[in-house]
């Protein structure tokens, strides 16, 4: 992939996405799921990617009526090409928008990036591969867990045809498993690790944690438990990448995390990235908090100015209850996480260049979230035994959460404790982080809000309202924009 400075230039939008489901639900008609693409690939030929399925067909058609012009085919002659629109750009070849909104589906959008299998994220995608198919099966890319669940318990014959190209399925569909923070045999320098999927478009893939199971664990802060079920669902059930899986006949001991992804969207060209994140519950409460290894890999792209907008859910409002979240965000962790986020910008402008690691030290650290954040969680509560695997929820416990005594800031504990790049003699200047303004130029898009049904004022707006309401004393920087069905945002 061919790569050039890719500093941010706001006059030139790099990438786009559009919102074709901006809800959590419970309504089926606007759950979550958004087209990115590279605009310089200028609408060939599968040069779009989905991130989620949860609407997808009927979301293409009904932005295409509403932006399609009148007298099409008549005044307007055809294929025209659009001028308005999150399409404008896009030649269309017929009057009917559900026909070219098949043909953006057809020939337009190859690969499906699924961050977790849950119904409002592929509910539509799963329907719309009985429409007519093109000449090349879909792509469906996510973890592995996700891909086993598409397998075992969506194409299986029962809940919807084996459309896919396993067990004897009929190919419409062919599964892609995606490497948890990317493989490290792909790419060079900035690319390391990143998997092409479309034309210029480029992704690393990274697992967090969306709640846990309510059969084992009534509340959350739960310990490890028996999980004696003989379904042998595949995502339900993780340790932290290493699945075990309950049979019939062999209990194992297994944390009831439920694993959801987040993904690094990359214009291979500039440079620019976007970061969408699926389902996600906060560090701070979780039984194995990951997070933290989402932002370690995001901060050096915000400090260099390369990450120009996180998506990411607020299912909730603040007067939801920790135990009532179910695996969501609500505005006081939203704020909390990117508090997370804003100290290790900071920390990176922090350094002074001698204590700047190695390009080879920092590509290890950038490339071992996980990692790094189990270095931190040991230095945080103490010796654990040491465990090569990746971090697990019985060896991880969340970040212990303080607050500054000379600000309203919630601050991280193990902010203030020394990473492997420095030692403690260094990690005064830690201490007090500079927080305001550390997220400037990003934008935090607040996605998969959920519809509430009491006629007051929508939920979404009530959510945006109380992040803002914090954002004022937390002072990141950053801009809040909340998604909205049928929009284009450029970056
Ligand atoms: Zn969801
Ligand atoms: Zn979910």
């Amino acid at each position: 992939m061919a790569r050039q400075d890719g500093m941010r230039n706001a006059s030139q939008p790099a990438l786009q996405v559009i919102v074709l489901g901006a809800s959590g639900g419970p309504r089926e008609d606007n759950v979550t799921a958004f087209l990115v693409r590279s605009v310089r690939t200028n609408w060939s030929r599968g040069s779009l990617v989905a991130l989620d399925g949860g609407v997808h067909l009927s979301a293409i058609t009904r932005i295409l009526e509403e932006t399609q012009p009148p007298g099409l085919g008549a005044d307007i002659a055809l294929p025209h090409v659009l001028r308005t629109g999150p399409f404008a750009g896009m030649e269309i070849h017929s009057t009917s928008a559900s026909a070219n909104a098949l043909d953006v589906s057809r020939n337009l959008v190859d690969s499906y990036l699924i961050t977790h299998p849950h119904l409002d994220h592929i509910s539509g995608f799963v329907l719309n591969t009985a429409a007519p198919p093109g000449t090349k099966p879909k792509r469906i890319a996510g973890l592995p867990s996700t891909i086993s669940a598409f397998k075992n318990h969506i194409f299986n014959n029962v809940i919807w045809p084996n459309l896919s190209d396993e067990n004897n399925g009929a190919g419409l569909v062919t599964y892609m498993r995606l490497v948890e923070g990317g493989s490290p045999a792909l790419g060079d320098g900035a690319d390391r690790g990143y998997l092409e999927v479309s034309d210029g478009l480029a992704v690393k893939v990274f697992s967090v944690s969306h709640g846990h199971c309510m059969e084992r664990h009534a509340h959350r802060g739960s310990t490890s438990s028996r999980y004696g079920s003989t379904d042998s669902g595949p995502s339900v059930i993780s340790r932290n990448g290493v699945r075990t899986q309950s049979t019939g006949e062999t209990e194992r001991e297994t944390e009831c995390v439920y694993d959801s992804s987040v993904y690094f969207i990359r214009d291979a060209p500039s440079g620019r990235e976007v970061l969408m994140c699926g389902d996600v519950e906060p560090d701070s409460i979780s039984l194995s908090p990951r997070n933290i290894g989402v932002w370690l890999e995001a901060a050096p792209k915000i400090a260099s100015g390369h990450l120009a907008a996180i998506f990411i859910e607020c299912s909730y409002d603040d007067s939801r209850t920790d135990d009532r979240l179910y695996g969501h965000l609500a505005p006081r962790y939203i704020i909390q996480e990117m508090q997370t986020l804003a100290t290790e910008v900071e920390r990176i402008r922090q350094i002074p260049a001698r204590l700047e690691p190695t390009k080879k030290r920092k590509r290890e650290l950038e490339e071992s979230g996980r990692r790094v954040s189990r270095i931190i969680a040991r230095a945080t509560v103490g010796p654990v035994p040491v465990d090569d695997r990746p971090v697990s929820p019985k060896s991880m416990r969340p970040p212990k959460i303080i607050r500054s005594e000379s600000s309203e800031n919630i601050v991280s504990s193990h902010l203030t404790v020394p990473t492997a790049e420095m030692n403690l003699k260094d990690a005064s200047i830690l201490r007090t982080p500079k927080m305001p303004n550390a997220l400037r130029g990003l934008t935090v898009v607040i996605i998969h809000t959920k519809e509430n049904f009491d006629g007051k004022e929508p939920a979404g707006e009530k959510i945006l309202r109380e992040i803002l309401a914090h954002e004022e004393k937390a002072k990141l920087g950053c801009q809040y924009i909340l998604s909205r069905r049928g929009q284009s945002l450029t970056f």
